[in-house]
């Protein structure tokens, strides 16, 4: 749908007067996979925390026309916009399973979820797929490899319908192997989502992203392809140093 997007307009965050996010405007169609990089400090991490409502901003951001900033965290994630941190935050103890019908919210307490189940929700079975955990539905989410962590996050924001998936380094630490796989999964469900991910790993990035805004001092520094973006002189000073 032609409202299906992701834009910011003018967003604005300061902190006790240093202006860490200097009025970013840009937009992120469904479908594209957009990586969103710059030096330390650039700003990165607290413009995904004024989207997901985590710190107060000024200016506009808007998914399917719905103004996100300042409002309450859950609210944001009702609205579609999903996000995941460095560190995976998944429920160590249960099962994989478990995990994605907590966050799928067809659990209705504590006994619903802990009784044996004779069928998987379809939207739950279809993450399980996408994320490519399907024969390790019954492993405890605390045994699983750091990159499978990952993937379960990414599936409990599927099966809460997230169409913005906003994206914290979500290769570090896996292996080359492992970044493969999470690139190709960021791109099946790029298919349906808007995909943002905030990422240092400019291999993966090369590999994977559709199209690339790069921040330096809280304001977009460039945008466009990778290929665009690597051939800017301004990017070439300040970031990758060429
Ligand atoms: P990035 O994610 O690109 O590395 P950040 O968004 O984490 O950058 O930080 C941008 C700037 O805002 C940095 O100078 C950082 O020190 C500052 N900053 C981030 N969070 C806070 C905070 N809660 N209070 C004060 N300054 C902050």
């Amino acid at each position: 749908m032609k409202s299906d997007y992701l834009e910011l307009t003018d967003v604005r965050v300061t902190f006790d007067g240093f202006v860490a996010v200097d009025g970013v405007t840009m937009t992120v169609l469904q479908g594209d996979l957009r990586f969103l990089i710059g030096p330390n400090g650039a700003g990165k991490t607290t413009l995904v925390d004024a989207i997901t409502g985590l710190v107060p901003a000024t200016g506009s951001a808007t998914f399917g026309r719905t103004e996100l900033l300042n409002r309450k965290v859950h609210r944001i994630a009702r609205l579609g916009v999903g996000r995941t941190f460095q560190t995976a935050s998944v429920f160590e103890e249960l099962t994989v399973l478990q995990n994605l019908d907590i966050a799928a919210g067809s659990g209705r307490g504590p006994l619903t979820m802990l009784r044996k189940r004779s069928s998987t929700p379809p939207e739950v079975e279809a993450a399980l797929e996408v994320i490519g955990l399907t024969d390790l539905r019954d492993r405890q989410a605390g045994v699983l490899a750091h990159g499978q962590k990952q993937w379960l996050e990414i599936g409990m924001l599927l099966v809460q319908d997230s169409k913005v998936l906003l994206l914290d380094e979500p290769v570090a630490g896996m292996s080359a192997e492992e970044r493969q796989q999470t690139g190709e999964l960021l791109q099946r469900v790029g298919e349906n989502c808007t995909v943002v991910v905030v990422e240092h790993d400019m291999d993966f990035m090369r590999s994977f992203a559709t199209s690339v805004t790069v921040l330096h001092a809280g304001r977009v520094l460039s945008e466009g392809t990778v290929a665009q973006v690597q051939a800017d002189p301004k990017v070439q000073e300040v970031y990758l140093g060429r």
